[in-house]
């Protein structure tokens, strides 16, 4: 390390990217020391805020990311946010290296007539609504009536179709928050429709997901077979796991009604169709029907490009959540930043000045890096090149040395933050088990950040 002692690296953002970036500058580095700052009071981004509450296993990467922030080389800031606590510039002149790693805190838009009709919700605030994400605790989604529909072809499209129509007996078990399995527990939707722009072959879900979604009990699954005529003879063509999800939506397409249980729910996948319109009832203005207009598709399965055909349809819906993927915000003018995209330019985890040069000891990790695609798993590989770029840097002399000490005092006494450590994080984590095994789940998450503040405090 330098001469004034260890490798100082913060990392901007607790989730995959985050965490995986701290484990292996600590895995690699003798003599390091990683910060890693959210603007939560806790930690794990998308982990505890996005991925499905039925799905526990996919959150046991929290366990090692606890073992991490538990060392001595690793320590959590939380409740201090870019842009809003700290600028970039004020914690830069503390540390070898920044890693931005904030991931993608908005969605996108359909950019379409009604976008904001009563009824109509982002799979963004849908998700954090049912995962406790403090902003969209409040939304309180409209499940009154019976037919849903959610736009786009996703794994996260697959999630909110899942959740509206799992039996509420199962979801009881998982750590869903309390309001969310009341409110799912009152709600009439029994139809779930996924729209998507593009044909069967271009979906971008996976096997695993949409398999589990064809085993919902009391659900079936209604997927018009003549979407499949001219790809049945390309099937023997397509690399596996593509011809194999493809067969599975065919066998259930070939299948159907076959067990459509009385009084039971069903969902089903419609293809290249392309909402233009959200229409509103005359009378209530809530939500009607989506105007959705017909593709077709031109070129290759791979590249083929949607080619609109001038014709529309309506679909009747009193539910849309509109599940198109989330994009990238940014969080201070001095963080450099992809006007279009959102991603921040970078070449391997390198970030670009305006001018394409690189900024010495700035780098990305994540969503922010990539763009808000991939599972934790590519977050992860992506994480491990970031790591790689610091290392080769901090051995060929090229980061800045850090001018100041330790940034906690900054934050604590210059800037007023009210920091939260991993300790403090362990004693809401402590207080939301006890508060879960009460009700027989995994945990009950507080969802209000006062509320969390005040347990900080105790
Ligand atoms: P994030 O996980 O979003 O972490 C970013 C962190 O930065 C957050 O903790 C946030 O609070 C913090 N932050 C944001 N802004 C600031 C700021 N200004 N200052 C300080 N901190 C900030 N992958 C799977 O493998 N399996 C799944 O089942 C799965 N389900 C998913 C479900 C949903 C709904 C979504 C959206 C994604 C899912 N993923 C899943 C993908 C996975 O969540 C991502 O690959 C991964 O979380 C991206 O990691 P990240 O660290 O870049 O972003």
């Amino acid at each position: 390390a330098s001469s004034t002692g260890p490798l100082r690296v913060c990392v901007i953002g607790s989730g995959p990217a985050g965490f995986y970036t701290a484990h292996q500058l600590v895995k690699r580095i003798d003599d390091v020391h990683v910060d890693i700052l959210d603007k939560f009071p806790v930690p794990f981004g998308l982990v505890r805020f996005g991925v499905a509450p039925d799905h526990p296993e996919i959150k046991n990467c929290i366990n090692q990311f606890t073992v991490l922030a538990r060392k001595e080389q690793c320590r959590f800031i939380g409740n201090v946010g870019l842009g809003q606590d700290v600028g970039l510039a004020q914690l830069r002149p503390h540390y070898h290296a920044v890693v931005l790693a904030y991931g993608a805190e908005e969605d996108k838009e359909l950019g379409i007539p009604g976008e904001d009709t009563p009824g109509v919700y982002s799979a963004r605030s849908f998700v954090g609504w049912y995962n406790g994400l403090p902003e969209h605790r409040q939304l309180d989604p409209d499940l009154s009536g019976e037919v849903g529909v959610v736009i786009g072809h996703g794994n996260v499209a697959l999630d909110v179709a899942r959740m509206l129509l799992t039996p509420v007996s199962r979801l009881k078990t998982t750590d869903m928050c309390t309001h969310a399995i009341e409110a799912l527990a009152r709600s009439r939707v029994k139809q779930v429709r996924l729209v998507g722009r593009r044909g069967p072959l271009q979906v971008a879900f996976t096997i695993k997901e949409l398999r589990e979604m064809t085993k919902l009990p009391h659900c079936s699954t209604l997927i018009d077979p003549s979407y499949f005529h001219s790809i049945k003879s390309l099937l023997s063509e397509l690399p596996r796991p593509r011809r194999r999800i493809t067969e599975l939506m065919l066998s259930v397409a070939e299948n159907r009604g076959d067990k459509r249980p009385a009084g039971g729910k069903e969902w089903g996948l419609s293809f290249l169709r392309s909402p233009v319109e959200i229409v509103s009832s005359p009378t209530t203005g809530r939500l009607d029907s989506l105007r959705l207009e017909i593709n077709k598709l031109q070129g290759t399965w791979d590249s083929a490009k949607v080619v609109p055909t001038g014709e529309f349809e309506d679909m009747e819906c009193d539910l849309a959540i509109r599940s198109i993927g989330y994009k990238t915000v940014r969080v201070g003018r001095d963080v450099p930043c992809d006007p279009v995209t959102g991603i921040v330019p970078n070449v391997a985890g390198r970030v670009l000045d305006r001018n394409k040069s690189y900024i010495r000891g700035l780098y990305c990790s994540g969503w922010v890096k990539t763009g808000p695609v991939g599972v934790i798993l590519t977050t992860m590989n992506k994480a491990y090149e970031t790591a790689e770029v610091i290392q080769e840097d901090f051995r060929s002399g090229t980061l800045p040395e850090p001018e100041r000490g330790d940034i906690l005092e900054k934050l604590n006494n210059e800037l007023g933050v009210d920091t939260v450590s991993f300790s403090d994080w362990e004693n809401i984590d402590r207080h939301e088990v006890r508060e879960g095994e009460k009700k027989g789940k995994p945990r009950e998450k507080i969802v209000d950040l006062t509320q969390m503040m005040d347990i900080v405090h105790k």
